[in-house]
């Protein structure tokens, strides 16, 4: 009898990292020697042998070109917050009128891109123009397909001649040093440390977006040019009754799910959970976590992957934080936790959390970092589409606090008052049907309304956008954490000693805690962040409140922020103030763009339009009294209506007039446009959504919401 057959792998197995060059591929292709000295440098960041170096490119080129590549490229993420890539052949003619394949560990390790297109906040002027995109080993290697070509794509960092860093990983990989750093002093006092030699931050984001119809999306140019409605009264049905959460997914949209998460997990994107959102129109996608820059550096594969999917069917993928006025925007909560490289999660807090003080100093040390450095937070996720979220009434709150849910806090509050006793239970839900399962409950219930909630095992930032690259928010992140642990080591090691008895780390951390709870407890906060009496308690507590990115900006190049990089070696002050200025240029123009849209929209479509419907009254009024009937109905109607004309021209020149200011130094152009351009916006948006409701349906120039909304 034949021997029985392995079962054959399953489509997703076939399909999992079918086109990564994952570590897996690297065991299986590589000599030995040559796997392990790679290792070395994966996982200690040993410096890479450059024989080991052209070894690897050889068979990754091999491993690439079976796979149908034909040329590769050194893919980075420079300070656009977008991806870049300039793709190389992997052959050239030899000159027989054959080919030879050109890929050697120096291409693979080093590339040259002309660097004076992409921004660089001043770091160097255009004429030095030298940029250098370098391998980041640790981050596997993937084929991109389009129609007719794959391309191998490299993931590298991107630093200017004098070796600035002008992209998002290479600041993200050293506040992940920087990180690892501090809290292994703090595992090697427990003793925890054995056989750990690292440190690692993981994250896993949550991304939201909008699906609209490709053909309506090219009728509106806001969308095109913007990715966001500029204009648009409200339809009589928006997210009242709150049936599209969670519901059914129609066909069409599961159609592209599917064909995204296939391309995602070909890439080696460990997608997840997929569901609809809150508002109609509005999806989740959410991969499990990993390592932080490989998370990050899925994180933009995956909005890449939705967008370039989404096209294939008839759809377009919107990610901006507030494509539509009245419903919910969209963001990308950012799961995030430390673990040693040993997979043991440093905020898992286990089953008697009131013993377990490693866990509470690290639970005390984000506590600390997120107090201390609330402004950072909330800068870093400043950005023109966040300024429609952050604050308004249905995203977290501009002001930073914490949710640490009912076990926890009475922990806490234990501890505040000596050795913490007891961890509360959540015990079992009974749900009252007998052929259903009792199932465990937690001991707290969610909290929807933080920016930055304990869950379970994890901190969740929400309030990071949807179009945001999350290399910088967790950059920050990693950062004003080290800080915090390396505080906190400082002070451990001083009350315990270095090598402590039992006894004598559970006093210390005991008072250590203690300090630390009564300091920072003003930034923990259950309670729901949308409402108006904590905006009033959370000013009582001294916290900040920085309502819109500009007031948030100076926070970025702040003393205190050059300090904090600098000391922990993520980002020299020129580098700080680098990103402070590409950020407040890029709202700028964002913000620019958006009111010279709206201005364009206004002058072309939206007037000539009621215009037209002006004159439709107009002559019906005419053409009435010539039957020799009167109308005083209409006559009001065009009355009204001539009015609400009158209102959008004038609207139209005061944006127009407010365009024109000009300022070289954006922060100041910034606070113009804050203060003078905004508000004239919000005057025209107003007048010609106004407009819309009056005005004949089939004269309205624009798609409008129920039709973007309503997918079918
Ligand atoms: P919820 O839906 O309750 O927010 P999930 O369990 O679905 O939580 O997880 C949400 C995200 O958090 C997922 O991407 C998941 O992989 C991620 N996550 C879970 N554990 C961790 C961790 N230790 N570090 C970072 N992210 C995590
Ligand atoms: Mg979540």
């Amino acid at each position: 009898m034949p021997a029985p057959e392995a079962p054959e792998p399953s489509r997703l197995e076939a399909l999992y990292g079918a086109d990564t060059f994952s570590r897996q591929v690297m065991q299986k292709r590589l000599p030995k020697a040559i796997y392990k000295s790679l290792v070395r440098t994966m996982d200690h960041g040993e410096p890479l042998d450059p024989q080991v170096a052209d070894i690897v490119a050889a068979t990754m080129k091999d491993w690439a070109v079976e796979r149908g590549a034909t040329h590769y490229t050194h893919w980075f993420q420079p300070l656009t917050g977008l991806t870049a890539e300039k793709h190389d052949s992997l052959i050239s003619p030899d000159g027989t009128g054959g080919v030879i394949y050109n890929f050697s560990g120096a291409d693979l390790v080093q590339g040259e891109p002309d660097a004076s297109s992409f921004p660089s906040g001043g770091l160097r002027a255009t004429f030095e123009a030298r940029g250098y995109t370098a391998w980041d080993p640790t981050s596997p290697a993937f084929l991109l397909r389009n129609a007719r070509s794959a391309t191998l794509c490299i993931p590298t960092g991107f630093v200017s001649w004098t070796g600035e860093a002008l992209d998002t990983k290479i600041p993200l990989l050293r506040s992940m040093e920087a990180l690892s750093r501090q809290a292994m002093r703090i595992l090697k006092l427990f003793g925890t440390d054995a056989g750990v030699s690292r440190v690692l931050t993981t994250v896993g984001p949550e991304q939201e977006y909008f699906l609209v119809d490709k053909a309506l999306f090219y009728r509106r140019p806001d969308l095109v040019t913007c990715e966001r409605t500029l204009f648009g009264a409200r339809p009589p049905k928006g997210q009242q009754l709150e049936d599209h959460y969670f519901g059914a997914i129609p066909p069409r949209v599961l159609a592209f799910m599917a064909e995204s998460e296939e391309e995602l997990y070909r890439v080696g994107v460990p997608v997840k959970t997929r569901h609809n959102e809150v508002a109609p129109g509005q999806y989740e996608i959410a991969p499990l976590f990993e390592t932080s820059h490989v998370a990050s550096d899925h994180q933009m594969l995956l909005m890449e992957t939705l967008r370039r999917v989404a096209d294939r069917h008839g759809l377009k993928a919107i990610l901006h934080e507030k494509p539509f006025a009245g419903v919910n925007g969209s963001g990308k909560h950012n799961n995030w936790s430390m673990a040693t490289d040993t997979g043991v999660n440093l905020l898992d807090p286990q089953d008697d959390t009131h013993t377990n003080m490693q866990f509470l100093l690290f639970l005390c040390a984000v506590i600390r970092a997120v107090d201390v450095h609330a402004e950072l937070l909330r800068a870093a996720v400043a950005s023109a589409g966040n300024d429609h979220r952050l604050g308004a009434n249905e995203a977290p709150p501009a002001i930073i606090s914490i949710f640490l849910g009912d076990m926890l806090t009475d922990i806490l509050e234990q501890v505040e008052k000596g050795l913490p006793k007891r961890t509360l239970r959540g015990g079992t839900l009974d749900l009252g049907a007998r052929t259903m399962p009792q199932i465990p409950r937690h001991s707290g219930d969610r909290n929807r309304t933080s920016p930055f909630a304990f869950t379970g095992n994890k901190f969740e930032f929400r309030a990071v956008g949807s179009t945001h690259s999350i290399a910088w928010p967790n950059t920050v992140l990693n950062t004003i954490v080290a800080e915090s642990l390396d505080e906190i080591a400082t002070q451990l090691e001083k009350a315990a000693g270095s090598s402590p008895t039992p006894a004598k780390l559970q006093s210390a951390t005991l008072a250590i805690l203690k300090k630390l709870v009564k300091e920072h407890k003003r930034v923990c906060f259950n309670g729901d962040g949308y409402s108006d009496a904590w905006h009033a308690e959370a000013a009582k507590r001294g916290l900040p409140n920085l309502k819109d990115s500009v007031a948030a900006f100076p926070v970025l190049k702040a003393k205190k922020t050059v300090d904090l990089f600098k000391k922990y070696g993520v980002l020299s002050k020129p580098e700080v103030e680098s990103r402070h200025h590409i950020t407040v240029e890029k709202w700028v123009k964002q913000v620019s763009i958006e009111a010279d849209t709206m201005a364009t929209i206004a002058r072309t479509m939206i007037l000539p339009a009621a215009v037209r419907h002006q004159q439709l009254l107009a002559d019906t009024v005419t053409a009435t009294e010539a039957s020799g009937i009167d109308c005083p109905d209409t006559i009001e109607a065009l009355d009204k209506f001539v009015a609400l004309v009158a209102e959008a021209r004038q609207a139209l020149l005061a944006l127009e007039g407010q365009l024109e200011h000009e300022d070289a130094d954006p922060s100041k152009h910034a606070a113009h446009i804050n203060t003078k351009l905004i508000p004239e916006m919000r005057r025209l948006r107003g007048a010609c959504d106004a407009l819309e409701l009056y005005t004949a349906a089939d004269l309205w120039p624009l798609p409008t919401y129920r039709e973007l909304l309503f997918l079918q």
